[in-house]
Formats: C-alpha cells, sequence, structure tokens
C-alpha cells in the first residue's frame, strides 16, 4: 500500500456482475453507467476532501478471474472493498472467500491494519433480493468488517458515503500506523 499521507489506495473486489465497475464509475463520475466492459480492470483517482484533509483517493476496480494473481491488489490497497449484489447468492458467498482470502493475507504480511468493508450492491432492486441484511451484517462482523448497502443505480450520495467511510477508515488506521 500507499501508507504515504493523504494517499489513499482503494481495491474493489468481488464477484463478477456485482456492481464493482458500475460503483467506481458512479462514485468518479456520478454518473450510472449501465454496461460497462466486464472484463477491464482499471485504476482511477480522484482528488477528495473528507474531514478538512485533501486526500488523492485511488481506486482499483479489479476484474478478479477467482484466485488469479491476488497480489496485484492485496500488495497495493490501503483498503479493501468487498462487493457482491443482494441479488446474487453466489456473490455473497464469493464474497466471503475474498474476506477469507485478504484476512489470511493481513495476518501474515503487515502490521498495518488494513480495513475491510463489506458492501452489498444493487438495493434498488429490492424485489428481487436474496442475501439479507441481517446476514450481510453478520458477515462483516466476523471478519471485523463495515459494512452498508448501496446501489450504484440510485442516488450519488449513498455511493459517496461509503466511499468516505472507508477513506476515513484507512486514514485512521495509517495514523495509527
Ligand atoms: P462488475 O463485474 O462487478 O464490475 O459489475 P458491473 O459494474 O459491470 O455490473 C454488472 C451489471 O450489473 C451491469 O449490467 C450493471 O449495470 C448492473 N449493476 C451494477 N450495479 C447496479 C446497481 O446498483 N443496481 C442495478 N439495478 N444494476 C446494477
Ligand atoms: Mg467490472
Amino acid at each position: 500500500g500507499s501508507q504515504g499521507t493523504n494517499e489513499v489506495n482503494l481495491a474493489l473486489i468481488g464477484e463478477l456482475g456485482s456492481g464493482k465497475s458500475a460503483l467506481t464509475v458512479k462514485y468518479i463520475t456520478r454518473r450510472f453507467i449501465n454496461e460497462y466492459d466486464p472484463e477491464l480492470e482499471d485504476t482511477y483517482s480522484k482528488p477528495e476532501h473528507v474531514d478538512n484533509q485533501e486526500i488523492l483517493v485511488r481506486i482499483m476496480d479489479t476484474c478478479d478471474k477467482e484466485g488469479k494473481d491476488p497480489e496485484r491488489y492485496l500488495k497495493w490497497a490501503d483498503g479493501y472493498l468487498v462487493i457482491y449484489s443482494i441479488t446474487q447468492r453466489s456473490s455473497f458467498e464469493t464474497a466471503q472467500r475474498y474476506l477469507d482470502g485478504i484476512s489470511q493475507h493481513l495476518r501474515l504480511t503487515t502490521t498495518y491494519d488494513a480495513p475491510l468493508i463489506l458492501i452489498g450492491n444493487k438495493v434498488d432492486l429490492e424485489r428481487y433480493r436474496t442475501v439479507s441484511k441481517a446476514e450481510g451484517s453478520s458477515l462483516a462482523h466476523f471478519y471485523n468488517a463495515a459494512f452498508f448497502e448501496t446501489s450504484a443505480a440510485e442516488e450519488f450520495n449513498s455511493v459517496e458515503r461509503v466511499f468516505h467511510e472507508a477513506i476515513r477508515e484507512v486514514i485512521r488506521e495509517q495514523e495509527r500506523y
């Protein structure tokens, strides 16, 4: 990770189709882009203002062929946003495996305790929900992760709030470290 002052690297991780790219694009541009190349992996940056601090936020929107070269984001990130879709049970199970893998990595390699944030996306599709909020919250609790539900398709504020909370957690940890 960067661990320099005022720089925060966040990696978005999760099953294909959970909405990582949609959340990234929404956060960066305030727009919801419906069709985004599912194979694309890219890094974006955004100058931010959180709690009166100037921060350069970098977002890695990963596209993981599960298990393939996780080191690229594990080594890079100061905080991890693990995404699932509340409408897709398999993505919730995948999220658990990612939380497990990241936690193991953190235990083995560093004293900096990178924050984990679990995000249940697509709450605008409430009628198709297959993962309850309580399940999300309990999974997050098990891994000592923060937990949010949001939607890349709805108001910007709901998405911005999640990213700001992730940034705050990283800064808190960087200051402690
Ligand atoms: P990724 O593979 O994790 O990057 O997923 P994408 O961001 O490409 O999203 C997969 C599909 O789900 C796309 O058709 C998106 O438009 C859609 N999608 C992503 N987030 C949301 C959301 O919050 N609500 C709804 N209704 N659709 C979403
Ligand atoms: Mg994507």
